[in-house]
C-alpha cells in the first residue's frame, strides 16, 4: 500500500522542480522563498521556463544565473525556438552555458498568438523540438530534456505522429522527457506503454501540477488537451469562495496522484511549482523525502 511504501521510498524517489522567471520584485521574493524552501529536498535539477512566444531570454537567464551562482542546485534552462533564426537560438544557448547551464529543456514553443494558433516556423529557424535538440547537441554535450504528451499534443493528429516526434527528439540526443501535466494516471501509463513499444527507452517523467486555482487549470487544460476527469471537477465544486479548503483538497488530489504513480513503479517526478512551495513541499514529504539539515541555498562553493 502507499502507506507501507512511504516509509522507505526516499532512496528511490527523485524529484525536480519547475519555476517561471519573476516579473517584478515581489514575484522575485516569492520565487526565492520557494526555491529556498524546496532546495533541501535535493532535487535532481530545478528548471526555469522560457517566455511564451520566445519573448525574452533575459528573465530566464537572470534566474538560472542566480541559481547557478548562489545555490548548490543544478539549473536547467528551458529554451524555445519559436520566432527566432538558428543563429539567435544558438547564441542564447551559449549565453546560458556561459553562466553555468549544462542542462536544457528544449522546446519548440507556441505561436505568439497563443496555444492552439497555427504554428509557423521561422524561415531560418529550427522547425520543431527535434531540430532544436540537434542544434544544442552541436554546441556542446548538454543534458537535454524534452516534452512528452500523454494525451497527445493538440497539433498531433494521432498518437503515432506524436510519438514519432518524441522518437526524433531522442534520436537527436534527448535523454529525458517531461510530460505535460495530466490528472488521469491510466492515460499516462498507456502512453508510456505506447512509447516503449515505439522503441523509446528514456525516462518519461510525469509532470505534476498541484492545483492552486482550479478555474485557471481547467481553462488551460482545454487549450493544451489535458482532460479534466469528472471526479476532479466535482472535488472542487462549491469551493469557489473557500481558498483554504481548496488548498487542502488540492494537496489531497496531488498526493493521491503521486502515491498511485509510485504504486505503478514511477520513481521520478517533475513538479510544476508555479513558484509556490507549500503544496509541493507537502507532497515531497508524503513521498518520504525529508528536507534534512543541509542548506542548499547559500551553500555554493
Ligand atoms: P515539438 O516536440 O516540436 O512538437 C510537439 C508535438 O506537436 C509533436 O508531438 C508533433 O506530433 C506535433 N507537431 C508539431 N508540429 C507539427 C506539425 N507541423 N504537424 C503535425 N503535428 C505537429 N513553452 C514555452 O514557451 N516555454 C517553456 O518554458 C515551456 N516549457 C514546457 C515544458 C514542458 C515539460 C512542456 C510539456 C511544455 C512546455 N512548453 C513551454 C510548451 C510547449 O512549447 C508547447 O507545448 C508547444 O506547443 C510544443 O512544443 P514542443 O517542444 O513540445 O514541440
Amino acid at each position: 500500500s502507499p502507506r507501507a511504501s512511504a516509509e522507505d521510498l526516499s532512496d528511490r524517489i527523485k524529484v525536480s522542480f519547475e519555476f517561471f522567471p519573476p516579473k517584478n520584485g515581489d514575484m522575485e521574493n516569492q520565487l526565492w522563498e520557494s526555491i529556498t524552501k524546496l532546495a533541501p529536498f535535493q532535487p535532481d535539477f530545478v528548471s526555469v521556463t522560457y517566455g511564451a512566444g520566445g519573448s525574452t531570454k533575459q528573465p530566464t537567464l537572470k534566474t538560472v544565473s542566480r541559481i547557478a551562482s548562489e545555490t548548490s542546485l543544478a539549473p536547467a534552462a528551458h529554451l524555445t525556438c519559436v520566432g527566432s533564426d538558428k543563429a539567435s537560438v544558438d547564441a542564447v544557448a551559449r549565453e546560458f552555458k556561459s553562466v553555468g547551464v549544462k542542462h536544457f529543456v528544449a522546446l519548440r514553443g507556441d505561436p505568439p498568438e497563443g496555444v492552439g494558433a497555427a504554428y509557423q516556423p521561422h524561415p531560418e529557424g529550427y522547425a520543431n523540438g527535434a531540430e532544436l535538440v540537434a542544434g544544442l547537441r552541436a554546441i556542446d554535450d548538454f543534458e537535454i530534456s524534452v516534452s512528452a504528451y500523454p494525451e497527445r499534443h493538440p497539433e498531433s493528429p494521432d498518437f503515432a505522429t506524436d510519438i514519432d516526434m518524441l522518437k526524433r527528439k531522442v534520436d537527436a540526443g534527448a535523454t529525458r522527457a517531461i510530460t505535460q501535466f495530466f490528472f488521469d494516471n491510466d492515460l499516462y501509463e498507456r502512453y508510456v506503454e505506447r512509447v516503449r513499444r515505439a522503441g523509446i527507452y528514456i525516462p518519461i517523467v510525469p509532470g505534476i501540477l498541484p492545483i492552486h486555482n482550479f478555474g485557471q487549470v481547467a481553462r488551460f487544460s482545454k487549450l493544451c488537451g489535458t482532460s479534466i476527469p469528472d471526479w476532479l471537477a466535482r472535488r472542487f465544486d462549491g469551493l469557489e469562495k473557500d481558498p483554504e479548503t481548496r488548498a487542502l483538497v488540492a494537496a489531497a488530489i496531488a498526493a493521491d496522484q503521486v502515491t498511485d504513480l509510485v504504486e505503478r513503479g514511477v520513481d521520478d517526478f517533475h513538479f510544476y511549482t508555479m513558484n509556490r512551495a507549500q503544496l509541493v513541499y507537502a507532497i515531497c514529504h508524503l513521498l518520504g523525502l525529508r528536507s534534512g539539515e543541509t542548506p542548499a541555498v547559500g551553500a555554493a562553493a
